[in-house]
């Protein structure tokens, strides 16, 4: 049944095809994990270059769902919204889980802005917002010298710094969560700021897991940017140890409130990352994969449709440049070993990354054929994504 899922454990399938649920539904099932599963996830971006509806990828996973007989609880995440305008056809197709990105309104440049700057911003963000967030009522919150809780402790220019990155982030949030609200009664609320370029420190996790929480909106989960490299479809690029770390201390900020999971996105192939969110969040967990299915499904073609997989990647070398822009990734064609046989190049990482975000384009281009092939060779792609997600799912016991 379509429900919120609260703080279960819980994994989002993304599925920009519509033809992914019944491979994700024999996944969980083979897994024997116990987390609860969203089946439709898609953003605004996606749904625009898939040319879908939040309805249509909803009704897809349903059919899924029913014709696999999957009778236990699921959610629907409409993915990244970042304006209050993109809610109402979320809501109105049923979603349950409901991700609301105000990376546009971070700062990322108060990492490093001078303290003049920073006060210049804090005084004229204070001018135009009207309310809350009164520098007064914050030094006394959180200058209070309460000590070391696992992730440090404010002084007066750490916090400025937190005010300034995250203030107006904070306060688009709560209008977004206020409109919500209007619109409907018991959902999954996410705040995510993962996309930003500043990564954000546990002590600023805390800043914007209190003050959302002070102005009354009930998140049930937060994604941070953690440091280093979550890029699509390959393993994290960055310093593991560094990383081990600083998810204890991010884990110690949740542990502070216990009313919301902890969000990894970008949680395609990960497996480094895994065991790491395992050991220090435990079941408050939620995992977001997206792409990978879009993979799998090539996987498949490459080995049933061989002429038409050699079209969709020419394509993807060609639009390469040009669609990469919006997503964090680092693969240059140049780099890519030639002469890969088929289907071992989709486990490069080059090709990995340039397939991952030249789906639009593919889809604009050979979408009917894909999904043709697709639907022909059912079984070969269920088995595929079974693999795949296996894999994922095994590393979260
Ligand atoms: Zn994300």
């Amino acid at each position: 049944m379509l429900a919120p899922l609260g703080l279960s454990p819980s994994f989002g399938f993304g599925d920009r095809l519509g033809l992914a649920t019944p491979g994700h539904i024999a996944a969980l099932r083979q897994s024997g994990l116990d987390i609860q599963p969203i089946f439709s996830q898609q953003s605004v971006r996606e749904n625009a270059r898939t040319g879908r509806t939040p309805q249509l990828v909803l009704d897809e996973a349903k059919r899924a769902v029913e014709a696999a007989g999957w009778d236990k609880p699921w959610g629907a995440d409409a993915d990244h919204l970042k304006t209050v305008e993109d809610l109402p056809p979320f809501v109105s197709a049923g979603y349950t889980f409901f991700t609301v990105d105000p990376g546009a309104h971070v700062d990322n440049a108060a990492d490093t802005d001078s303290l003049p700057v920073l006060q210049e911003k804090a005084t004229a963000s204070r001018r135009t917002s009207g309310e809350g967030q009164n520098w007064d009522e914050l030094s006394a919150l959180y200058l209070s010298g309460n000590g070391e809780a696992g992730y440090g402790a404010f002084d007066s220019e750490k916090l400025l710094r937190a005010l300034v990155k995250y203030g107006r982030a904070i306060r688009h949030t709560i209008a977004m969560y206020r409109r919500l609200s209007e619109l409907k009664d018991s959902f999954d609320f996410e705040v995510s700021v993962d996309e930003t370029d500043a990564p954000t420190t546990p002590l600023e996790h805390f800043f914007i897991a209190n003050e959302l929480t002070r102005a009354g909106v009930k998140f049930t989960s937060l994604a941070p940017r953690f440091i280093g490299r979550f890029e699509k479809g390959v393993d994290y690029i960055g310093d593991i140890a560094a990383l081990d770390a600083e998810l204890a201390r991010h884990a110690a900020v949740t542990a502070q409130f216990g009313t919301y999971k902890l969000s990894l996105h970008s949680g395609s192939d990960k497996f480094s990352v895994y065991p790491l969110i395992v050991k220090h969040w435990g079941r408050r967990i939620h995992v977001k994969t997206a792409g990978t299915s879009y993979l799998e499904a090539l996987r498949t073609l490459a080995v049933t449709s061989p002429a038409l997989f050699e079209r969709i990647w020419a394509l993807g070398l060609a639009r390469y440049e040009t669609d990469r822009a919006t997503y964090h990734v680092s693969a240059s064609p140049t780099l890519f070993p030639a002469g890969l046989p088929l289907p071992a190049l989709l486990d490069d990482f080059h090709a990995r990354e340039i397939l991952h975000v030249t789906f639009g384009s593919a889809l604009t281009e050979f979408g009917a054929e894909i999904k043709a092939e697709l639907v022909k060779n059912a079984g070969a792609y269920s088995a595929n994504l079974q693999k795949h997600f296996g894999k994922h799912l095994n590393l979260l016991k």
